[in-house]
C-alpha cells in the first residue's frame, strides 16, 4: 500500500499538538458564541473530526462537496459546487474548515459564494498551506502548517480516493503522480 509513498511530511503527533492549539485558539476566540463549523468535503473530514473535539463552545457542523482536482495534481481554476450546505448560514459566526490550500482558488470562490448569504462572521481554518504555488491572495485565519510545493496524502487527503485513512501527511513519489497525469 505505501509504495507509492516517499516520506511522511508531518508526523500524526505534530499533528494532535496543533490541532489541539487550534481548537484553543478558536474556543477563546469565539467564548460566549456558537460556532457553525463548514467542512469541505471529502478531504477536511479527518482534521475536522480532530479539531471540533478540541474545541470547547457549542458547534454544529455542515459540509459542502466541490469539483477541484479529481485526478490531476494542477488546478483547472473551475470550482463547481457538488453539494451545497444543508442550511442557511445568515446571521451566523462560521468557520470554514479545508484540508489544503494550494493556488487558492477553491478557497476564494468558497469564501465568495459564502459571504453573499450574509452570515455574522466567516473565517477560515486551513491544515496545510502551500503558499508557493499561490494564485489569488486568501485570508487564513487559523493556519496549520506551512508546507513545500509538494503533493501530499493522508490524514483525509488523497491520491485517486486512497491514502485519506493515514494518519501522518506523506509527499507522494514524485514519479507516481508525474506518471499517471503525464
Ligand atoms: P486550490 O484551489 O487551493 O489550488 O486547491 C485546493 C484543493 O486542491 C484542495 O482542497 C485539495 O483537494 C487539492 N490539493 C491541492 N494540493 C494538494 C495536495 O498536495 N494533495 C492532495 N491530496 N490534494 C491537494
Amino acid at each position: 500500500m505505501h509504495s507509492d509513498l516517499d516520506r511522511i511530511l508531518v508526523p500524526g503527533r505534530d499533528i494532535e499538538a496543533k490541532v489541539a492549539e487550534l481548537g484553543w485558539k478558536i474556543s477563546r476566540d469565539y467564548a460566549g458564541k456558537q460556532l457553525l463549523t463548514v467542512g469541505i468535503l471529502k478531504g477536511s473530514t479527518i482534521f475536522m473530526a480532530d479539531l471540533v473535539r478540541a474545541i470547547s463552545i457549542p458547534v454544529s457542523f455542515d459540509f459542502m462537496a466541490v469539483a477541484s482536482y479529481g485526478l490531476s495534481s494542477s488546478s483547472s481554476g473551475v470550482v463547481r459546487i457538488l453539494k451545497d450546505l444543508d442550511e442557511s448560514i445568515e446571521g451566523q459566526d462560521v468557520l470554514l474548515i479545508e484540508d489544503i490550500v494550494d493556488t487558492g482558488l477553491t478557497l476564494n470562490y468558497l469564501l465568495e459564494t459564502l459571504r453573499t448569504r450574509n452570515p455574522a462572521s466567516l473565517r477560515v481554518c486551513v491544515l496545510l498551506d502551500k503558499p508557493n504555488r499561490r494564485r489569488v491572495e486568501v485570508p487564513i485565519d487559523y493556519p496549520g502548517f506551512v508546507i513545500p510545493d509538494e503533493f501530499v496524502v493522508g490524514y483525509g487527503l488523497d491520491y485517486g480516493g486512497r491514502y485519506r485513512n493515514l494518519p501522518d501527511v506523506w509527499v507522494l513519489k514524485p514519479e507516481v503522480y508525474g506518471k499517471k497525469n503525464s
